[in-house]
């Protein structure tokens, strides 16, 4: 037991840091390239497995070392295609990933905290409060997961998963170190290989957070919007009242200039009925999105109970659509994916130990027939 608990855990060491771990113990440099093949291209659970290192520092890393993910709980399979894997973390929470395959992507949405401590207004999982920030392992742990799901890792196979979005449960940027250790390995040519075009880490907008990112990561950014003006999205997203859109956007500007190519963020717009799905907010929408070179993902709100919130209609989503393309923004409308499975957008909750209480300040609303229950805190 105790011998466990001091053992470095390699799956969630950046490519820098396992060469850091190896110069520690006098070994040279290229054994991090080989031990990062062996966990995140060929699927190793073990230092027994790999074949070309000595027995004598296999052993040597069987007393210091370890390669162990976080334990699956279950695994859904929806009838789009669309996985679901609950996943325990250490300390007995779970968190939740999905893979939603489309034609030949199959993008993987992963978590980077139990519950999250920004209390956006329609979030499920903000409303499950918060618990921990993720340890490295356990983000790129959901990474190794998925694609082991598939069977053997093959590094010359089809690729499993095509891209990795951070648009699971909780806020990445406020998770920072894990989560660009993460992000360098889903990048590492020795480890998933992904392009940075296909790494996307979604952020509720942590401006000074995402200055620091600019400085040592080129991961692609996608940003959760949400309101056109700063009095809509203080009440829908809580930490706009410290950052506000036009620090945000000049945030983003920033970013961007400071990547070596050309891309664009993603802004993600939840639409939820009678709040934020007016003609008159998709004009004024317009005007905050001139500013940015970026691309417009319309998500419909995805219902939980007791959220207080409705999905707007097609109709409305479309009118809405409609002025963004006439106005040269380009605009996806997310398609709801896996939801039988309680796997779509703002369905992940896990299952969160929640530290700040947030989660009994919940009152429920009384939704039942008369004489059940109608307290689902419990
Ligand atoms: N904290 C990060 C990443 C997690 S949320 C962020 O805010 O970006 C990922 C996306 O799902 C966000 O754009 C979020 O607003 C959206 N989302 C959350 N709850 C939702 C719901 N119930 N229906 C639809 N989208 C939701």
């Amino acid at each position: 037991m105790t011998e466990s608990i001091t053992k470095t855990n390699l799956l969630g060491l950046s490519p820098a840091k396992l060469e850091a771990f190896f110069a520690e113990l006098g070994e040279k440099r290229f054994r991090a390239t080989q031990v990062l093949k062996w966990i995140h291209q060929l699927g190793a659970e073990s230092f027994d497995e790999m074949t070309n290192i000595s027995k004598a520092l296999r052993e040597k890393l069987n007393a210091v070392a370890e390669i162990r993910p976080p334990e699956v709980v279950s695994q859904d399979i929806s009838k789009d295609g669309t996985r679901k894997w609950v996943i325990r973390v250490e300390g007995g929470s779970c968190v939740e990933t999905v893979l939603i395959p489309e034609g030949t992507r199959r993008t993987l949405c992963i978590s980077s905290q139990v519950g999250c401590s920004l209390n956006c207004s329609f979030c499920s999982t903000g409303k499950q409060g918060f618990n921990r920030n993720l340890t490295a392992a356990e983000v790129i742990g959901q990474v190794y997961i998925a694609i082991k799901s598939f069977g053997p890792m093959d590094p010359n196979g089809e690729r499993q998963v095509t891209n990795v979005v951070l648009m699971g449960m909780g806020e990445p940027l406020m998770n920072f170190d894990n989560v660009v250790d993460s992000t360098q390995l889903m990048m590492d040519d020795n480890a998933y290989g992904l392009s940075k075009r296909r790494v996307t880490l979604s952020t509720a907008g942590v401006v000074p957070a995402i200055d620091r990112l600019r400085e040592i990561s080129d991961v692609s950014l996608a940003i959760s919007l949400h309101a056109p003006n700063n009095e809509l999205r203080d009440v829908l997203v809580p930490i706009n009242r410290r950052y506000p859109i036009d620090q945000l956007i000049d945030a983003c500007n920033r970013y961007l200039e400071g990547l070596s190519d050309k891309r664009v963020i993603t802004i993600e717009y939840t639409m939820m009925a009678g709040v934020n799905d007016q003609p008159h907010q998709a004009r004024e929408l317009v005007k905050v999105l001139r500013r940015l070179p970026c691309k417009l993902n319309l998500i419909p709100f995805n219902p939980f109970p007791n959220s207080g919130y409705e999905r707007p209609s097609d109709a409305a989503i479309q009118a809405f659509k409609q002025i963004m393309v006439t106005s040269n923004i380009i605009t996806t409308v997310r398609r709801t994916r896996g939801d039988e499975i309680d796997a779509a957008c703002g369905q992940l909750v896990g299952q969160v130990q929640d530290r700040t209480r947030r989660s009994q300040k919940i009152i429920p609303v009384v939704q039942e027939e008369p004489g059940l229950s109608t307290d689902r805190r419990a």
